[in-house]
């Protein structure tokens, strides 16, 4: 029988999404051996400010139908800080319920690194992803005043909590990864982050041959810059996962090479680079496609092409490896030249 094409919804954005996603695309559809179907959606800032606006109704609707969504990147310096983020991409994550983003840290080149005797890094960072201060729920009194109060509230619910903690152990164990760890504030948050203390040791009992360890935050801050390789995989919240994977990336070669999934295991999910719109670069081929070429990846071992993901990966490590790279990497490359290096890999003509 032959297998049902996979609807892909692209979302390139605003930015340098415009510029990376059609790249990554393209290498997606010569790595795979799945049919995809693609359908463009225009979302981002020019709709916004042309038209007022953000993610009608009918597209929410149309998306349902979709397979996955490959997303490039939202933000405009000619649009409010949060109005695009809140109205699409937050819009994304929590109307389809992508609890769990998956960020993998992972150290391709020992020189990308700017850590002195680095040694081998690949975590999986699993990153909650609707509920925490993200959540929007807070309010300003005597706003513009010298007594205005602000306040925005931590939420973390218990079903929240507990599937990515399940998530994270479920993917350690069948992945035969070693360690899970949890990092949280749970000594100064002894609300919310004892919930997590007691639903990550609860949910840890019943994964006996894995190892399990807990971090605080700013320990785990420490640790990611002196040992980063004795992380693994980690479980944390939405607010310190966001901040945390940013030094992941760092440390790792920075934001051009940094990818995530936003995983909703039975409804949509998307995939996206870390980095944001970088309107310093947009529109000089100059951004560095890999990240969002590495999201593609993930989409495609999401969509069950385990084989279209390695050979992704592999020509990834043979780019950076030949330094067929961006200026940022210490490369001569544009973005689309990189993108036909990787094509040049996977068609065999190197
Ligand atoms: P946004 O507001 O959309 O998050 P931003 O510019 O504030 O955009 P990022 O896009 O995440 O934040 O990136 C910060 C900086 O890192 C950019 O200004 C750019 O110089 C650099 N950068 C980010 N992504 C890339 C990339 N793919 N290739 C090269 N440089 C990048």
């Amino acid at each position: 029988m032959l297998n049902k094409p996979k609807k892909i919804a692209l979302i390139p954005g605003d930015g340098i999404g415009k510029e990376v996603i059609p790249i990554a695309f393209e290498v997606v559809k010569k790595a795979t051996t799945l049919e995809l179907k693609a359908q463009n959606f225009a979302l981002g800032s020019e709709r916004y400010l042309q038209t007022g606006e953000l993610f009608p109704e009918a597209e929410k609707k149309a998306l349902q139908d979709f397979d996955a969504v490959f997303l490039g990147a939202l933000g405009d310096p000619r649009v409010k800080p949060g109005i695009l983020e809140r109205g699409i991409l937050l819009t994304l994550r929590f109307e389809f319920d992508q609890y769990a983003n998956l960020r993998p840290l992972k150290l391709y080149r020992k020189d990308l690194t700017p850590l002195k005797n680095a040694a081998d890094i690949d975590v999986m960072f699993f990153r909650e992803n609707t509920e925490d201060l993200y959540i929007g729920a807070g309010g300003v009194l005597k706003k513009g005043t010298a007594d205005e109060v602000a306040l925005q509230e931590l939420v973390q619910t218990r079903k929240g909590v507990e599937r990515i903690i399940r998530y994270a152990f479920e993917w350690a164990k069948s992945k035969g990864r070693q360690k899970v760890t949890l990092i949280d504030k749970c000594n100064v948050l002894t609300y919310a982050h004892d919930l997590w203390q007691r639903v990550f040791w609860e949910v840890a009992s019943e994964y006996s041959s894995l190892e399990k360890d807990h971090l605080l935050v700013d320990a785990a801050a420490m640790k990611m810059v002196l040992a980063p390789e004795s992380l693994d995989v980690v479980v944390t919240t939405n607010m310190f996962g966001d901040i945390l994977t940013d030094l992941g990336a760092a440390i790792c070669g920075g934001l051009g090479l940094a990818a995530s999934g936003n995983i909703n295991p039975e409804g949509l999910s998307m995939f996206e680079p870390v980095h944001g719109s970088a309107p310093d670069i947009a529109g000089k081929n100059i951004a560095n496609p890999l990240a969002t070429v590495l999201a593609g990846a993930m989409m495609l071992e999401h969509l069950g092409d385990n084989r279209g993901a390695c050979k992704i990966e592999e020509a990834v490590v043979w780019v950076l490896e030949h330094k067929k790279v961006t200026p940022e990497l210490g490369g001569m490359l544009s973005s689309t030249e990189v993108g036909e290096a990787l094509l040049a890999y996977l068609e065999g003509k190197v």
